[in-house]
């Protein structure tokens, strides 16, 4: 007899300080459900009403079988399709419904994939510093864990923006870093200067590299915050640290740039994180003008769209470096790594640590050790979820300033 989907729960948390939605589907096996990652953090609450008001009711009473067909159904149900908040709710239930089969077949997610290539995933942290000595000092840290890919951030930076990990804020050739010479009347914003920023991430680059030499991999993130121009020319300025990988040179406005790029440039390039529409992705690997794609799995709709792009990039020579910062749940990180574990042209994993607390609500997070990350082989994901726990830290619906960057002459920039 197939199991079938009793019901679809949305949980809303925030242990970690950035608003998590996680999904839970159960069967009518009392003791067999799953979890999966639905987090779109800046617009949470969409999410869980796509999910509960929406998928729920097409869901109940289906085979947890089926994912495919499952997949496609949840796709198309609304005829439009795509974007951030259906692509989450999407996710949240893929995973999900993942999780139940890997239960089901008493395989880690990993072996339900195609097994294990490889036993850990090498992971990257950022290192940033607001001058020099203190970058170095950051890098260091990073080496002494065992980490043999470092991310790069030069620049001001508030302390609050540092600490929360949070790309952007003003460590972007921000105040402190330049001249800014706003008109009378600009409005409040993250101020940053694009020609203080790249001027200063290449001395930094170059320091790092100089000190540390050349057998550390080095990773950097522009996070579109350049006219397409500006980015192929510190492409280039880069090219003697021989970088891992430039992130995001080009936003997702601008994606025509990248042939041009790739003609002028030796600089490797990942890009993609932002990408929520079907097969945005398929003209940069085809045509092979990226070399890491880097899409956040659960805006993108979840396990089975990812590993058909991992696929289809391992036949062109394009690795994945997946988005995984602190606005993916640990539930996101398990899938993430146990895709990265049996995918071939997998990159780099990046790490997000997971404190004392995420390990109460999130049981069976994987394991840092010594620059891998190392995953929970119980079947499934290998990782539960305390929603009691969860309760006790509840959403922020905080207004979101990371993305109010602002150029020099006070208009809003790409963040
Ligand atoms: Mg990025």
């Amino acid at each position: 007899m197939p199991h079938t989907i009793r019901d679809v729960q949305v949980t809303l948390t925030a242990p970690m300080g950035r608003n998590l939605v996680i999904v839970k589907v159960l069967t009518d096996e009392p003791e067999l459900y799953g979890l999966g990652c639905a987090t779109f953090t800046q617009r949470y609450l969409p999410v869980r009403s796509a999910v509960e008001d929406y998928l729920k009711p097409l869901l109940i009473g289906r085979d947890v079988a089926r994912i495919e067909d499952l997949h496609r159904l949840m796709s198309v149900n609304s005829y439009w399709r795509g974007g951030p908040v259906l692509n989450n709710a999407i996710s949240g239930v893929d995973m999900a419904l993942w999780d139940i089969k890997g239960k089901l077949a008493m395989m880690p997610l990993h072996d339900l994939l195609g097994g294990k290539v490889r036993e850990a995933a090498a992971v990257y942290q950022h290192a940033d510093g607001r001058d020099l000595k203190e970058l170095q000092d950051h890098v260091q840290a990073q080496l002494d864990q065992g980490m043999s890919h470092v991310r790069i951030r030069f620049g001001g930076g508030s302390e609050q923006t540092r600490a929360s990990g949070e790309a952007g804020g003003n460590a972007y050739g921000g105040p402190g870093l330049g001249v800014h010479h706003p008109p009378e009347g600009a409005l409040e914003g993250s101020y940053y200067d694009p020609q203080t920023y790249t001027r200063t991430t290449v001395e930094a680059l170059a320091h790092v590299r100089s000190h540390f030499g050349g057998d550390i991999e080095l990773l950097h993130d522009v996070h579109e915050r350049l006219t397409p121009a500006q980015a192929i020319q510190f492409a280039k300025d880069l090219e003697p640290f021989r970088l891992f990988f430039l992130e995001d040179p080009f936003s997702p406005e601008d994606l025509g740039w990248y042939e041009h790029l790739r003609a002028a440039s030796t600089t490797p390039i990942a890009a993609s994180e932002l990408f929520t529409g079907p097969n945005e992705w398929l003209p940069l690997i085809s045509k092979r003008l990226i070399d890491f794609v880097r899409m956040h799995i659960s805006d993108m709709g979840g396990l089975t769209p990812a590993k058909k792009v991992a696929t289809i990039a391992e036949a062109f020579g394009v690795r994945t470096a997946w988005h995984g910062p602190g606005d993916c749940s640990p539930i996101g990180h398990a899938v993430n790594l146990h895709l990265n574990l049996s995918t071939l042209n997998f990159g780099v994993h990046e790490l997000m640590p997971f404190d004392d607390v995420i390990r109460e609500v999130f049981p069976g997070c994987p394991q840092f050790r010594d620059g891998y990350l190392y995953p929970n082989t119980k079947p499934g994901h290998g990782i539960d979820f305390n929603e009691d726990l969860a309760a006790k830290y509840p959403c922020d619906p905080k207004t979101i300033m990371w993305t109010q960057a602002r150029l020099p002459d006070g208009s809003l920039a790409r963040p």
